[in-house]
């Protein structure tokens, strides 16, 4: 085994990369390594605290509960009694350690905001009767004093009332030789607000002769239910690092911490855990890893470059691709001006990613450093982007004029067949021309994908290929010659005039 096997990971995959840019493995040279376990520690204070969440609402207990208490008192006297155990119990910081052991990294750097115990979260109520109405959720009326009923005030409680019709005077007031009609000469009707029952319901209790408490909203009860759950706040501290290596030192930085190395770049162990009473702890830990700090001649250009973690992470590797990379570089240009084989250059490892890239419809830079994350910069992975949609589009241009004419040329010969060349009016003419126009917009589309995958420039390549002036030049051009096959046909659709037949009218002498 090898004494210094990250640095021979980070060698073979340079070299990897070297070969796939046309560079001889060796060109990739090793000229100094120094590669050893860092350490970092860390700690984390755990503090644990028993939250009460309390609510008080009107009538009975509800929910799922652990307790139910028969009064305040003896609810009170319980939350003493939990807080009591609570100061003396220490059994908690075994499960924090459970707990810890579930999260990635034992814990290290989590950024979790509490641990919450909830086999040990109790609900209990304590329920009693209403003060103000003793438990009975109404009070009596006290307008109708309880009666629901009320003396009609209209009529005195007599029921009956002076008749509106002859005004009490029993005749008919148009011809008093007659009696009236409506109190037959009775001279009273019934009363119009009692409907002659002589009382009325309460208004105030609506004839139910109690009215609701307001306090309990008639419930008559009240509960008090209290909810104690045991919650431990984490407090994560970075501690000391034993010969970081700078690199990695800014890559944290970069990561905003160290939280990162719990994603299987250290070994994180927890070393010891310290009990500072019975509600508090400290939990000592250490991430431990392999970094690798190496001086490369990467192909004439040297420079130094970081190896560290157990993901064999590299980091700040000159950018020595943008140089191998000059000759593809002046080819794209030269590809971008005149015609050419664009896929020679897919030699190069990364103008093939760009190429593929760019005919899948991606233009942005930084999908190219996903794929291509080392020895690159990002201003040669623009100009890479950049001139590989400029070369794709020239080396395209035959194939877009071509199937542009094609769309152009086909529906109207299809049009002219139908308008001009048979001779059937009919009403359906206006709905082919929409017809037509989507027949050369569907030609048009998916022949630039099929003349792209014709080529065999991508491995994918997608249909959804760039429309721009070409498409739009087409299409205009297509409606025009529709418009002017239209009007010139001899069955124009109504309200048309046909050219013809406007060039043919004989004038009136
Ligand atoms: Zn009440
Ligand atoms: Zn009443
Ligand atoms: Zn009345
Ligand atoms: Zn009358």
């Amino acid at each position: 085994m090898s004494a210094t096997p990250l640095t021979d990971k980070a060698m073979m995959r340079l070299r990897a990369l070297a070969e796939s840019h046309q560079l001889l493995p060796d060109s990739i040279k090793l000229l100094r390594t120094e590669e050893k376990m860092v350490q970092l520690t860390g700690q984390m204070a755990i503090t644990a605290t028993l939250q009460q969440e309390q609510v008080r609402y009107a009538g009975e207990a509800r929910g799922k509960l652990d307790r139910v208490f028969r009064s305040r008192e003896d609810l009170d006297n319980y939350l003493k009694h939990v807080e009591k155990e609570f100061q003396a119990d220490s059994a908690w910081q075994d499960d924090v350690r459970k707990d810890l052991e579930k999260l990635p990294g034992k814990g290290w750097a989590a950024v979790v905001p509490q641990l919450r115990f909830d086999e040990r979260t109790q609900h209990m109520a304590a329920t009693e009767p209403c003060a103000d109405c003793a438990g009975r959720g109404a009070e009596e009326c006290t307008q109708c004093a309880a009666k629901g009923q009320m003396i009609c005030v209209h009529c005195n409680g007599s029921g009956s009332d002076v008749c509106d019709w002859c005004q009490g005077s029993g005749y008919n007031l148009q011809d008093t030789s007659q009696i009236c009609n409506y109190c037959g000469g009775q001279r009273f009707s019934a009363c119009r607000m009692c409907k002659g029952n002589r009382a009325v319901a309460c208004p105030a209790c609506r004839g139910r002769r109690v009215i609701g408490c307001q306090p309990c909203q008639g419930k008559g009860s009240f509960t008090q239910s209290v909810t104690v759950s045991f919650v431990a706040d984490m407090h994560f501290r970075d501690g000391s690092g034993h010969g970081l290596p700078v690199a990695v030192r800014r890559m944290i930085d970069r990561q905003n911490g160290v939280a990162f190395l719990a994603k299987g770049h250290a070994t994180i162990r927890m070393n010891e855990t310290t009990a500072k009473g019975e509600q508090q702890m400290l939990i000592h830990y250490v991430a431990e890893f392999p970094a690798a700090e190496m001086t490369v001649d990467f192909a004439g250009r040297k420079g130094p470059m970081t190896c560290f973690g157990l993901k064999h992470a590299m980091v700040e590797v000159p950018p020595f691709l943008d140089q191998v990379l000059a000759p593809a570089v002046d080819e794209l240009k030269n590809l971008s001006k005149k015609l050419g084989d664009v896929s020679v250059l897919r030699k190069y490892a990364a103008v093939h990613e760009a190429l593929n890239l760019v005919l899948q419809g991606r233009r942005d830079a930084r999908d190219l450093l996903r794929k291509m994350p080392i020895g690159l910069s990002l201003a040669r992975a623009q100009e890479l982007m950049q001139l590989s949609a400029k070369a794709l589009h020239r080396q395209n241009m035959v194939w877009r004029w071509g199937v542009a004419g094609l769309s152009v040329a086909l529906p109207l010969l299809v049009a002219w067949l139908c308008f001009d060349a048979v001779n059937i009016p009919t009403p359906w003419d206006w709905l082919l021309l929409p017809f037509f126009f989507l027949l050369g917009v569907g030609v048009y589309v998916f022949g630039q994908g099929a003349a792209l995958k014709a080529r065999k420039l991508g491995d994918a390549v997608t249909l959804r290929q760039p429309f721009d002036q070409f498409g739009w030049a087409a299409l205009l051009v297509l409606a025009v010659l529709m418009l002017v096959v239209l009007l010139f046909s001899a069955h124009p659709p109504q309200g048309l005039p046909s050219l013809i037949t406007l060039a043919t009218v004989p004038s009136t002498p």
